[in-house]
């Protein structure tokens, strides 16, 4: 994913370094693909943020180098708020950018009266997105609760 991000980022910028420190260890391809482009990979961890908030100016390096940069983009994790679901047991997606709850297209989590949508279930969800995965997952419980409705009716429990 970082290597993505990096990708993404040498579209904005011809001048750009990849600190790859915490990337893990990169194949010779990779590296040689983000060269191949002109961006700089430089292995050493840095160390130290400099400048005003809102206003970097420099990295500081573990070798005590000190690079120039304009702006700086971190790799963040995706952590869902879904702490309140832990208890239900839910099934749940291992995915590239975290844990997820697994659901169908229409939001159906492994809970056969719990629905899921936005990004809660999906990481890479939008604002238009995850309002399509609600009226899917809106559409569902309402099925689910007509057809008990129905259900109950036709064993004489309910009208
Ligand atoms: C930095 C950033 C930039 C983005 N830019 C864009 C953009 O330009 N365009 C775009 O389409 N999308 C953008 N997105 C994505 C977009 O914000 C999400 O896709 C969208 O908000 C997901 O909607 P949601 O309803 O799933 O979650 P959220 O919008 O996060 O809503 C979940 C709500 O649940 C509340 N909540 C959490 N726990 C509890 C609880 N226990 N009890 C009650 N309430 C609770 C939260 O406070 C929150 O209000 C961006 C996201 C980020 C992080």
């Amino acid at each position: 994913m970082q290597l993505h991000q990096a990708q993404l980022i040498r579209q904005w910028s011809d001048r750009l370094t990849f600190f790859c420190a915490d990337a893990g260890e990169l194949s010779a391809e990779s590296i040689q693909r983000l060269e191949s482009r002109g961006v700089v990979v430089d292995p050493t961890p840095v160390v130290e943020v400099t400048g005003e908030p809102g206003a970097v100016n420099a990295v500081v390096l573990e070798d005590g180098r000190s690079v120039a940069v304009d702006a700086i983009f971190t790799a963040g994790a995706h952590i869902p708020r879904d702490h309140y679901l832990r208890g239900l047991d839910l099934d749940r997606e291992e995915t590239p950018v975290g844990s997820f709850l697994k659901v169908d297209a229409m939001g159906t989590t492994s809970h056969d009266r719990i629905w899921a949508a936005g990004n809660v279930a999906n990481p890479m969800a939008t604002v238009p997105m995850s309002m399509a995965m609600g009226s899917f997952a809106g559409a569902a419980a309402n099925s689910a609760l007509v057809t008990e409705e129905f259900d109950l009716a036709e064993a004489g429990q309910n009208k």
